[in-house]
């Protein structure tokens, strides 16, 4: 009979050190061409144009087949609900049959933030200690929780739109970091000599420019996810050695790329490789301590479901969910 894993089950069963390994490895598969996954379908809903998007894969390594349904509406937030929601649906992978629905939210926030700590374990300076992030909802959480598996951070810098979404956060998050955290009167501020810069705001506008940007950072571009919206100043991705999660989608769905090749400064083979080859040690990572790197982040199905079939074999282990008759 299927399960049913709530959040906060899904949250338990995947502690973030599991999550990086497991990323890597999905990053790798995918990479290798061992993933069959398609381009998510968006479809935008009513007037606020919010985002509905189905994500399938299967991945015979795992047996791992599902897809994950997830919604963005922005206007949540006023209603005290998260803008990001989310539930995938794992399937037998050899009858097609339903074995488990489970809360994706989650899964949403941690695994994004997984896949940038192996970026920063792969591209960052090896000394990065710095790191500014500009944004501060879920994403700015998990991130700081990932990044700081995977660099010793000294200081943390978090800017955003809302300088009270800042204050929350460094009143929340300091008493779970060793880091020191405090909020940055603007962006340019937090980001100047920074080692380590995350980009995890809605905005479809540039929120960070090349000027800023010390050589030899690592910037996680996590926002901006449709081909309209754009997290970075064009100028500062034609700088920069570009990898993404994926060329196929970084090339459809990215603005940050979509908008840099129509408007001339970069073409396709700027993206240097995507993150599962630099994994595998297929492409070469960061070239030398002056290289400004950026990862172009979009979210992938397999990192999905790899996490969902995780989530649902050491519940099946520990006895955990509810059985449902359908
Ligand atoms: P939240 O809704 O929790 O937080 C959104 C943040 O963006 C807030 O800090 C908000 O600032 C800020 N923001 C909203 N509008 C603007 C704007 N116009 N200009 C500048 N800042 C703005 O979202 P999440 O943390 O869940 O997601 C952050 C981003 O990451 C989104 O773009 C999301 O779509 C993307 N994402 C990407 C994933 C991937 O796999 N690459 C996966 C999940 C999310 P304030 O509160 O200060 O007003």
């Amino acid at each position: 009979m299927p399960l049913v894993l709530d959040e906060a089950t899904v949250r338990s069963l995947l502690p973030m050190d599991d999550l990086i390994a497991t990323m890597g490895q999905a990053l790798k598969e995918f990479s290798a061409g061992r993933v069959t996954q398609p381009l998510r379908t968006v479809l935008e809903v009513g007037e606020a144009k919010s985002f509905f998007g189905v994500m399938p894969a299967y991945v015979p390594s795992q047996q791992a087949l599902g897809t994950k349904l997830v919604t963005v509406f922005g206007s949540n937030l006023a209603r005290g609900l998260p803008s990001h929601l989310a539930t995938i649906l794992l399937l037998d992978a050899e009858t097609g049959a339903l074995v488990a629905i489970m809360d994706g939210r989650y899964i949403t926030e941690a695994r994004t933030a997984a896949v940038s700590a192996v970026s920063v374990q792969h591209l960052a300076r090896r000394d990065a200690a710095v790191m500014a992030i500009l944004g501060a909802g879920v994403q700015a959480r998990s991130h700081l929780e990932a990044i700081a598996r995977a660099r010793s951070l000294r200081e943390v810098r978090i800017w955003s739109r809302t300088p009270a979404s800042a204050d929350r956060f460094v009143a929340e998050m300091q008493p779970h970091t060793a880091a020191t955290l405090h909020r940055s009167p603007s962006a340019q501020d937090a980001v100047l000599d920074a080692d380590i810069i995350v980009l995890v705001t809605a905005s479809p506008e540039p929120v960070v420019f090349s000027s800023w940007v010390q050589d030899g950072a690592h910037i996680c571009a996590v926002g901006a996810c449709r081909p309209t919206q754009r997290e970075m100043d064009p100028i500062l991705v034609a700088r920069a050695d570009l990898y993404v999660d994926s060329r196929a989608g970084g090339l459809a769905e990215a603005g940050d790329i979509v908008l840099a090749i129509r408007e001339g400064l970069i073409d396709a083979a700027h993206i240097r490789g995507e993150l599962g080859e630099v994994v595998s040690g297929t492409v070469p990572g960061r070239r030398d301590e002056d290289r400004v790197t950026i990862f172009k982040s979009l979210g992938m199905a397999v990192e999905d479901v790899v996490a969902a079939q995780l989530a649902y074999d050491k519940a099946r282990q520990a006895g955990l969910g509810t059985e449902i008759r359908c």
